[in-house]
């Protein structure tokens, strides 16, 4: 099936004379005739749902349409994006391991990973593009377990480089992991790329009215985990089930499986039903969605480009002057790069200030990514604290804005960005 096909009937199945739409299993647990049936789930000896905390028949069916969009054996919803990053990480990753990140990373993961996991004993090394592969490699030792990057990096808008930095993990043994939420599945699927795992926050283009936050985990099942012997939690007995090895017991399921009876079980990052409901709602359309928002940021990057007057400089990976206009083509559905375009105003934060305050159609918001046109000026909200001169240093100009471009007409957006440059 076409991706636009699966986004509306992968998931649910309904029978004869059941509900036509995906039903909100509002229930935290579930009846079952006998013990002992209930113990053969315990040992997960049989499939079926014990408690909402680890499954829900809701959850499930989106579960299983994200699955079915990025090309996966399986996949689990967790309750927000960053609950994906962490458990996607530490599903394979203890104490006294390191992993490789990209530096472009969304500044939720960045704190995540070089903050917080390393409280828990595992350390995050960065690298960069400009790097050079043997610098890179350099950086791996036998405690390096993943690499980590994200397709359209947020908010920089770089597109990762799969043919050269999937090679680069495999010849290490270690596996890739995608966080693909500016892309989705429509514009991108990192598995045909070499990528392993897949990581999602839902809540932006895949719920795509900004009503849930969510985030999903994607199993590839393509790694081979017992290889090089560095994958002891799925390759050894997990003492908090009976001895089960994860490798032997769920084949190409293995990371997901354990992800789920094992770290969601423990961590409870546990998304809503409700969450689940609403997701499939907006999956529905994000094929019909994802288009708009190109086609409409590609106009509007192409005018912005236009107003050098006022403008410093534009970066979209769809316009031919970007320098990630090659790998859009190669990896991003023709160089359809999604709704969010940067740009840097002339003037800096004042400018960047006075041009916001003057939109009318777009509304200043902290978020990406859903259907109405929505800016950010990093300088004077999520970056505030910093002086220009430390912006500078951290690579945000501070007359840089970050533009998400909805699905309203493209006429009606241009002339608002017109009518508040006329402002200046
Ligand atoms: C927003 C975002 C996240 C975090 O997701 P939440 O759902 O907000 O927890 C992770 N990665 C990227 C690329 C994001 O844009």
């Amino acid at each position: 099936m076409d991706r636009a096909t699966i986004c509306v009937q992968e998931g649910y199945k309904p029978e004869n004379g059941e509900p036509r739409v995906l039903p909100i299993y509002q229930s935290t647990t579930y009846k079952y005739d006998s013990a002992a049936e209930l113990a053969k789930l315990f040992d997960l000896e049989s499939d079926g749902h014990m408690y909402t905390r680890i499954s829900n028949p809701t959850v499930a069916c989106v579960e299983k349409k994200i699955a079915a969009l990025e090309g996966g054996v399986g996949a689990m919803m967790t309750s927000s994006g960053q609950a994906a990053s962490l458990i996607s990480v530490f599903n394979i990753a203890s104490a006294g391991d390191n992993f490789i990140m990209m530096g472009n990373l969304y500044g939720g993961t960045t704190n995540l990973f070089l903050v917080t996991m390393k409280r828990m004993g595992i350390e995050a090394r960065v690298v960069s593009p400009e790097m050079s592969d043997e610098e890179i490699l350099s950086l791996f030792d036998d405690r390096t377990r993943l690499f980590f990057g994200e397709t359209i990096a947020n908010p920089s808008l770089a597109v990762f480089d799969f043919d050269r930095f999937a090679p680069l993990a495999h010849s290490k043994g270690v596996p890739l992991i995608i966080d693909n939420t500016f892309a989705t599945p429509i514009l991108c699927r990192p598995f045909e790329h070499g990528a392993d795992i897949v990581i999602h926050s839902s809540t932006k283009y895949m719920d795509g009215h900004a009503v849930v936050v969510g985030g999903m985990i994607v199993d590839g099942g393509t790694f081979d985990w017992t290889k090089g012997g560095k994958y002891p939690e799925l390759t050894e007995p997990d003492e908090s089930y009976h001895g089960v090895v994860y490798t032997e017991a769920f084949g190409k399921s293995a990371y997901i499986t354990k992800a789920r009876v094992q770290l969601m079980r423990d961590l409870g990052s546990t998304p809503q039903p409700i969450a689940a409901f609403l997701l499939n709602l907006g999956l529905e359309t994000l094929d019909l969605r994802i288009r708009r928002h190109s086609d409409n940021a590609l106009r509007v990057a192409k005018y912005l480009e236009t107003r050098t007057d006022l403008i410093e400089s534009v970066s979209y990976p769809g316009l031919e002057s970007s320098p990630e206009h090659e790998r859009a083509v190669k990896y991003l559905d023709g160089g359809l790069s999604s709704g969010v375009v940067s740009f840097s105003m002339k003037g800096g934060r004042e400018k960047a200030m006075r041009f916001m305050d003057s939109l009318r159609l777009a509304s200043i918001v902290v978020h990406v990514a859903d259907a109405r046109t929505c800016v950010l000026n990093p300088a004077s909200t999520t970056h505030r604290q910093l002086s220009d001169e430390m912006l500078r240093e951290a690579g945000i100009d501070p007359g840089f804005v970050r533009f998400s471009v909805g699905i309203e007409s493209a006429d009606d957006i241009i002339s608002d960005i017109e009518g508040a440059l006329a402002c200046l």
